[in-house]
């Protein structure tokens, strides 16, 4: 028995206009309020205050995709972390391939915006995961580890219990293949391991780590029976309320 609560989270990219983004939260909440495990939804930025009116005081967290690395200023476009507090967001999602591959977010970016939210308590979901080209290169253990120490430079051991990673490969994001559960979860391993290497093995067991890659109902439960996948960061199958409940409900 894990001593890790499972954790299912959908991300919403950018998708839904506001009232798609109610209705589906509306759903969502109606569905998972019998949830065995944690679960958030992260709506695009402009969702985010009609979706937090609707999750407030329920069992479902709110979370945001992205989020500036400054705390406010001369930064336009961006969206700064208090801004997200203002709205209820407990969580945010950091370094998503996405953002990394698309938007050219580097892994010395990424640590500085964990060290943002972490200082401001807030929950944050990192991101890591190797491209197909690295993982046919025997090259996914290393790019995951680097990805990890980078990401997590000079962040306190005390400030763990804030931080979920989603091992996330990239060859398996929106493409519908996914990882095998054995593959999934040696790389999870691999994850683990780099974590009691920089904090201590109490701290590497008690990290809660989501697969995330095209996850679906009728996959979710083989992948979260591995003994170190604790969770799922679903993204097609998030945008459907039935789909992504059974994703929920699959956690026993
Ligand atoms: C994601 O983008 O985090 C993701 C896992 O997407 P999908 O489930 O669609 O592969």
């Amino acid at each position: 028995m894990s001593i890790r609560k499972k954790y299912i989270a959908g991300n919403w990219k950018m998708n839904k206009l506001s009232a798609e983004a109610s209705s589906l939260a509306a759903e969502i909440v109606k569905g998972a309020k019998a949830a065995k495990c944690k679960v958030l939804i992260a709506p695009p930025f402009t969702a985010l205050s009609e979706v937090s009116k609707i999750v407030k005081g329920t069992n479902v967290i709110l979370g945001a995709q992205n989020m500036s690395n400054e705390k406010s200023g001369a930064h336009t476009g961006e969206i700064s972390i208090d801004m997200l507090k203002d709205l209820g967001v407990g969580a945010v999602i950091l370094g998503h391939s996405e953002r990394r591959i698309i938007y050219g977010e580097t892994d010395k970016f990424i640590n500085s915006k964990i060290k943002l939210a972490l200082a401001e308590k807030m929950e944050v979901i990192f991101c890591v995961g190797e491209t197909l080209e690295e993982r046919e290169a025997g090259k996914a253990a290393d790019v995951v580890s680097k990805q990890v120490i980078n990401g997590l430079k000079d962040v306190p051991e005390a400030d763990l219990s804030l931080i979920t990673i989603a091992y996330e490969p990239v060859w398996a994001i929106g493409t519908g293949k996914t990882a095998t559960d054995r593959d999934a979860d040696d790389v999870h391993a691999i994850i683990r391991q780099t974590l009691k290497k920089i904090y201590s093995a109490g701290s590497a067991e008690k990290m809660v780590i989501q697969y995330g890659g095209s996850v679906k109902a009728d996959n979710a439960a083989g992948l979260l029976s591995m003994e170190n996948i604790d969770g799922a960061l679903v993204g097609g199958a998030s945008l459907k309320a039935e789909q992504f409940l059974a994703i929920i409900n699959s956690v026993k």
